[in-house]
């Protein structure tokens, strides 16, 4: 037997199938929901049904975009000839807050993984290959994830442009700023490293 009524059940059921929320967070969760005035609860299921019916993945570089092609791709002050590939939409946003690179970009949506049965095709490499043979670009950058399927996947993408001529670089990996070289472990210290430059 549930100790909750019916409908505050599959709430919680609902909340505890999203990333980070386990039971105990979803029941606070639901039951903040129930305190809340029905204007609010309104407004919160309709943001959630607007925010996945009006988006939609912009069909130049895959990211995800209400408008298509994206504010990014349509920006005239943005250099056309560096693409900067990365494995998912959140990727696109930490690199537009550096505010250091001015490129176009391409998402992904994903890394190759065998473990989890994620080939070539189940992600947008197809797109990618198709893109550059349309523009002409100058630099692909790959910064996809510094784990095993981000390397795979960068190190597959590379052997598929590189024979087209375009440079294709990866971004560095390396000690994070504030972080300790004696509590770096010795992959990201070898790969720091391996990753030096002359200053
Ligand atoms: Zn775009």
């Amino acid at each position: 037997m549930s100790y909750y009524a019916v409908p505050v059940a599959r709430l919680i059921e609902e909340f505890s199938k999203l990333p980070g929320i386990g039971k105990k967070s979803a029941q606070r969760l639901a039951f903040h929901v129930l305190d809340m005035n029905e204007a609010d609860v309104l407004n919160l299921s309709d943001a959630i049904i607007q925010a996945k019916k009006k988006t939609k993945y912009c069909s130049e570089c895959a990211n995800i975009t209400d408008v298509d092609p994206c504010s990014l791709c349509r920006n005239k002050q943005r250099q056309r000839d560096i693409i900067c590939v990365v494995e998912s939409p959140r990727d696109v946003v930490a690199m537009e807050k550096t505010r250091e690179f001015r490129g176009l970009y391409h998402v992904l949506h994903g890394s190759i993984s065998p473990m989890e049965g994620i080939g070539p095709e189940e992600i947008k490499i197809k797109e990618l290959l198709i893109r550059l043979q349309k523009e002409d670009v100058r630099e692909v950058i790959l910064a996809t994830n510094p784990t095993i399927e981000g390397e795979a996947t960068a190190m597959y993408v590379s052997k598929l442009i590189k024979p087209s001529g375009i440079k294709v670089t990866r971004i560095a990996y390396g000690i994070p700023v504030g972080g300790d070289l004696e509590y770096a472990d010795e992959v990201t210290l070898s790969k720091a490293l391996e990753g030096r430059r002359e200053i």
